[in-house]
């Protein structure tokens, strides 16, 4: 290989996680997904993706979760860049670098984060110059959450939570995230949110006003009292300890608290940094987490950080 070969002409984008702020799940429809009415907000925990020209495909990941993360043509940033390419007729191999903070199967999204990192990086590495919408067109048919990284800050999603609308809220949230060892598979908790409401009338989703006003008026104790989430008590059911988890948030001066997303991650809402500090110690003295992470939210979504001129560029 020449020197000219070895200097990576690379990208690299960052991408935040999610967490729901409230969850409602309408019945199971014929495909097997669920109507959902969701609010997303990003939060400063962030994966970044790196994608540089190479001789060959391939995925390496870094960082404290890299065992949980496949490395083949499963990961999920691999099948974006492999979707970009062949929408664009693109053949030009790239190696991917995730360095990931955000914890595999936790409900924060990180899996769907990569995609959406993936998409914008290899965009930017090919100079595409792809719109918004077409990106947001490719990022749904990765799945249900990639659209959201893409966008970032606040924001409805209807249908499987992958048709977007912009919230307008006030605000800057602190949040304080509880992480247990062992995730929680997406499927098998819809399987027993199905199993749990199996004798009861489900009703299609519509968002709360109550969540709507909060986020209007920026009043984080109201947020805090409005979060919800309808896989709470699946996720509780699958794994008992998040209970106590909640229930030590709360008795630590939490303003609110909710699993995330499908769980197991439980997100905690402060009223500002030195709160999320005393309950991040409180947290990690009960023993009941394994970790324990505080950000910021709401975030922008996917963004290139690093350009191909290996410039940092924000
Ligand atoms: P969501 O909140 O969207 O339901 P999650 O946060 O619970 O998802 P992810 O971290 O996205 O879960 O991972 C789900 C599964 O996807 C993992 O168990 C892993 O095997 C697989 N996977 C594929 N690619 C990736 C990736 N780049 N990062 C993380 N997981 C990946």
């Amino acid at each position: 290989m020449s020197s000219a070969a070895r200097t990576p002409i690379g990208v690299t984008a960052r991408v935040p996680a999610k967490v729901n702020l409230e969850l409602m799940v309408g019945p199971r429809r014929p495909d097997g997904f669920h109507h959902l009415a969701t609010v997303f907000q990003a939060v400063g925990l962030y994966d970044d993706v790196s994608v540089e020209l190479a001789d060959d495909w391939g995925v390496t990941v870094t960082g404290p979760y890299a065992d949980q993360v496949p490395t083949d043509d499963s990961n999920l940033a691999m099948r974006a860049v492999r979707l970009l390419a062949g929408e664009t007729g693109i053949d030009v191999p790239v190696h991917i670098t995730i360095d990931k903070d955000i914890p595999v199967a936790g409900g924060m999204a990180g899996g769907s984060a990569d995609a959406a990192g993936a998409l914008v990086a290899c965009d930017a590495l090919w100079g595409l110059g792809s719109s918004k919408a077409v990106l947001e067109e490719l990022a749904a048919e990765l799945g249900s959450d990639v659209p959201f990284a893409l966008t970032g800050g606040t924001a409805m999603g209807s249908g499987r939570g992958d048709r977007l609308a912009p919230v307008l809220g006030r605000g800057r949230y602190h949040w304080v995230f509880a992480m247990g060892d062992a995730g929680l598979s997406t499927p098998a908790v819809y399987a027993e949110c199905d199993r749990l409401r199996a004798t009861m009338r489900v009703h299609e989703p519509v968002p709360s006003a109550s969540m709507m006003s909060a986020l209007r008026s920026g009043d984080a104790a109201a947020l805090g009292k409005a979060l919800s989430n309808e896989l709470q008590p699946a996720a509780i059911s699958l794994q008992p300890r998040l209970d106590g988890v909640l229930r030590t948030g709360i008795e630590y001066g939490a303003l609110g608290g909710i699993v995330s997303g499908s769980g197991p991650t439980v997100a905690f809402l402060v009223a500002d940094t030195e709160r999320g500090l005393d309950l991040a110690v409180a947290l990690t003295a009960s023993g009941t987490v394994s970790v324990v992470k505080r950000a910021v939210g709401p975030v922008v979504g996917a963004h290139v950080v690093t350009g191909p001129t290996g410039r940092r560029s924000s």
